[in-house]
């Protein structure tokens, strides 16, 4: 043991204390009604929900025009707490006219991060400040088994700029296996044409093992899942599922449907660097940018 200085131990102090802390994670959620977006967060984290309170008080609060509307939650799972904001924003994509219908939701984003800059340059500053920034917005696609809506593109492009962004092919129960293979293709194909550049992003940073990870997370997107609040009867066995004409889908089983590595991604494998990624790439950038405005 000579010649022991003992910061190694540094891991178990971060992690002593960021457990007790808790980690603040926000997740918005986009796209047309009827998708599915509740029922999916639901079956992400219902089964460890320990308290839910509607409306969360937020520091800037969301406009009369907007329809935004953040609910939070207090999950706990082997004495981790984490306190979970789910920001929906009904009626996205609803209207016959969409124009400009993603405006509010870039701007809710914007404000959470203007809002955390101004408590950064106040001095007193709180000790820990309330993060309300968005760390991942889920977008859900139509599973129509042909292309992206225009509207989509757009979208889809506005928002990646802002934001770690994660499409997902919502209700892919609608397709079949090879409908959902080729869909997901095209989609990627249409992504890649069209420059729109999605979380993860390539780092300098990542080792080997993380560059693997991130590239099977690549590849996946955009996650096809089905999401259920009921439980069905399989083998005996009650599981989150649904009934439909061709039999039982059972949400966990991954030969029926990617909410397994969505749920992995969200909560095991990238809760972390989605959050850790918003505060070093997107605010970053409206924090340079806006100091970069006060300057000149
Ligand atoms: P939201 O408006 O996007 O929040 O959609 P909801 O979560 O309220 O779901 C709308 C309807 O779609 C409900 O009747 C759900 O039971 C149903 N639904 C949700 N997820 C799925 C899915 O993955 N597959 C199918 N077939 N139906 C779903
Ligand atoms: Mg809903």
């Amino acid at each position: 043991l000579n010649g022991y200085v003992g910061f190694d131990t540094i891991t178990q102090q971060i992690e002593k204390k960021l457990l007790k802390r808790g980690f603040q994670f926000n997740v918005m959620v986009v796209g047309q009604s009827g998708l599915g977006k509740s029922t999916l967060v639901n079956t992400i984290f219902a089964s460890h929900l320990i308290e839910s309170k509607g409306r969360v008080a937020c520091d800037e609060p969301p406009r009369q025009t907007t329809e935004i509307e953040t609910v939070g939650h207090i999950i706990e799972e082997n004495g981790v707490r984490l306190k979970l904001n789910i920001v929906d924003t009904p009626g996205y994509g609803d209207q016959v006219n969409n124009e400009n219908c993603w405006e509010p939701i870039i701007k809710y984003i914007k404000d959470q991060h203007s809002a955390y800059l101004r408590k950064e340059l106040t001095a007193t500053r709180e000790k820990y400040i309330q993060d309300s920034r968005i760390h991942c917005c889920l977008f859900f696609l139509t599973p129509s088994g042909h292309a992206l809506k225009p509207i989509d593109i757009v979208v889809l492009k506005k928002l990646s700029e802002v934001v770690n962004v994660v499409p997902v092919i919502a209700k892919s129960d609608a397709l079949t296996l090879e409908e959902r293979a080729a869909f997901k293709m095209r989609i990627k194909q249409e992504l890649t044409f069209h420059n729109i550049r999605l979380y993860p992003y390539e780092s300098e940073e990542d080792d080997e093992q993380e560059q693997a990870l991130n590239e099977s997370i690549r590849d996946l997107i955009p996650f096809a899942v089905v999401g259920s609040e009921r439980n069905v009867v399989v083998d005996g066995k009650a599981v989150r599922g649904r009934k439909n004409r061709y039999g039982v889908i059972n949400v966990e089983n991954e030969d029926h449907c990617e909410f397994v590595h969505l749920r992995n991604f969200l909560t095991r494998t990238h809760l972390q660097d989605l959050i850790e990624t918003t505060a070093q790439i997107h605010y970053e950038a409206f924090r340079s940018k806006q100091l970069l405005a006060i300057k000149e």
